[in-house]
């Protein structure tokens, strides 16, 4: 298929989905100013009526891959894309000279932060050492999650360089020179580099980016999928747990993140704010799939054991998997150590098998869940409804966007807009309006979601000329 072609079938899910939150948050604001009963129930009729026309609309769209026979040539490339990129990082971890002769890079996991910030943090270190084609050793001993390490977890990142060879490392201004060089947190690198997330490598970014909505994601997928390689028991634990939960599809994930987070990074969100979303995926899949007889399923995960009843009590019509003791184990205060890394690790799994996401961005929980999804299915990026952030890598560039219509600001907080300024996003409030800052006149406010699109960064990285596939 055209590039073109695929991006504007990815664009008309985002115009549909941006035209149903803008409208739907209008008539909800009309309908809470009504005070006559009458004009009420109208209203409330108006408001359901056009959501479902609006789940209709989605449903056709989400069809069209079904029928326009691209769909194996999709799931051709992507396949051979996710080889190209293990057989790269296959060559960069196993370098054929003794580890000792080639320059390497060096990453300690332990930033005293949750699984998901570490895992995040190892990862960025993985983007530099592919970007520069230095293989990466990862340091663990002491982990919070299995102090006697990551290797007991997953597979050794690198069969011929270990610890002892990552001593002496030097600091971040020698990267291009120094024999052994520490990767920094992100937020501590200086100077900043192109190559740096959100980027993806310059090589292979035509692909990436027919390939997918946002190719980013799949690219750190990617990664993941090389470096969190599950050791044999966690493998076997896995697939014990699928069979005895049953593990069936359709399935939409629900991660409520609460405790800590709540208040500091995030906000409260009650389970009737995730399940009016999986309600949507559910009968727009209907209408997609209109002979079909499915039951509604949902994967909880959440780090606050009280949601589950809160859950089931109020959706009975629903069947939530997940586990209260895992729950438990994920409150702040028993999070840390290998039990509770289990069930983070089962929850992230079975979220990231899930067919569409509700969750809080600003959780990194989610976002590795999502990343890792992006490894299974075609095309993916739609298969989310974040309730805070839009996506991000914690660290990364300035995330822009370009205008593609000029805009007169007529709403208040806006700001105008010529076609092609380039605006720098801080995130979308899921009602037609985004908020950010236009980089070439300055303004800055809430803009329509609708009139921008999104600009992939991409990074002058290694190129792997000798992996041929
Ligand atoms: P963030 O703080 O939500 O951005 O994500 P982090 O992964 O950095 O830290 C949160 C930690 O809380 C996780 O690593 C888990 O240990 C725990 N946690 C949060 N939510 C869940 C959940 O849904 N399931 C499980 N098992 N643990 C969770």
């Amino acid at each position: 298929p055209a590039l073109e072609y695929e991006q504007l079938r990815r664009k008309i899910e985002i115009q549909a989905r941006e035209l149903s939150y803008f409208t739907t948050n209008q008539l909800n604001k009309i309908s809470e100013k009504l005070s006559d009963a009458d004009d009420k129930l109208k209203w409330k009729n108006v408001i359901e009526r056009f959501g479902d026309q609006s789940r209709v609309l989605l449903a056709s769209i989400r069809n069209i891959t079904n029928v326009d026979r691209y769909q194996a040539w999709r799931e051709h490339e992507h396949e051979s894309l996710s080889k190209l990129m293990q057989a790269r990082l296959n060559y960069l971890q196993n370098p054929a000279k003794p580890c000792t002769d080639v320059k390497r890079f060096t990453c300690d996991i332990n930033k005293a932060c949750g699984y998901g910030c570490e895992i995040h943090h190892a990862m960025h270190c993985f983007h530099i050492a592919y970007a520069l084609g230095r293989p990466m050793i990862l340091q663990s001993s002491g982990w919070r999650y299995n102090p006697r390490g990551f290797d007991q977890i997953f597979q050794p990142p690198s069969l011929n360089c270990n610890t002892s060879m990552a001593s002496g490392a030097s600091s971040w201004d020698a990267y291009k020179t120094a024999d052994v060089v520490k990767i920094p947190l992100i937020d501590d690198i200086q100077p900043r580099t192109e190559f740096m997330p959100m980027s993806i490598p310059a090589d292979i970014s035509k692909r990436l980016i027919r390939l997918h909505g946002n190719p980013f994601v799949w690219f750190t997928g990617q990664l993941m999928k090389y470096l969190l390689r599950p050791q044999d028991w966690l493998m076997e634990f896995m697939k014990k747990k699928f069979e005895e939960i049953k593990f069936e599809t359709p399935i939409v994930g629900i991660h409520v993140r609460r405790t800590d987070k709540v208040g500091t990074e995030a906000a409260f969100h009650d389970i009737s704010e995730y399940m009016k979303y999986a309600e949507d995926y559910y009968i727009t899949y209907q209408y997609q799939n209109p002979n079909s007889k499915f039951i509604k399923r949902v994967y909880l995960a959440t780090d606050d054991p009280s949601v589950f009843n809160d859950a089931r009590t109020k959706y009975p019509d629903y069947v939530f998997y997940g586990d209260t003791i895992v729950a438990q184990s994920a409150q702040l205060n028993t999070r840390y150590g290998t039990e509770s890394l289990k069930g983070v690790l089962l929850d992230i799994h079975f979220l990231s098998l899930s067919d569409y996401l509700v969750c809080t961005f600003s959780s990194q929980i989610c976002r590795v869940a999502y990343e890792i999804m992006q490894q299974r299915v075609i095309d993916g990026a739609w298969r989310v409804q974040p309730l805070d952030d839009v996506y991000y890598f914690g660290g990364q560039n300035p995330h822009n966007q370009r205008a593609v219509i000029s805009h007169k600001a007529i709403w208040p907080n806006e700001f105008s807009f010529e076609r092609d300024h380039i605006i720098g996003t801080e995130g979308n409030h899921w009602d037609g309006f985004s908020k950010g800052s236009d980089k070439t006149n300055g303004q800055s406010g809430l803009y329509p979601s609708y009139k921008t699109e999104e600009i992939v960064n991409i990074g002058q990285m290694y190129t792997y000329p000798e992996i041929q596939i």
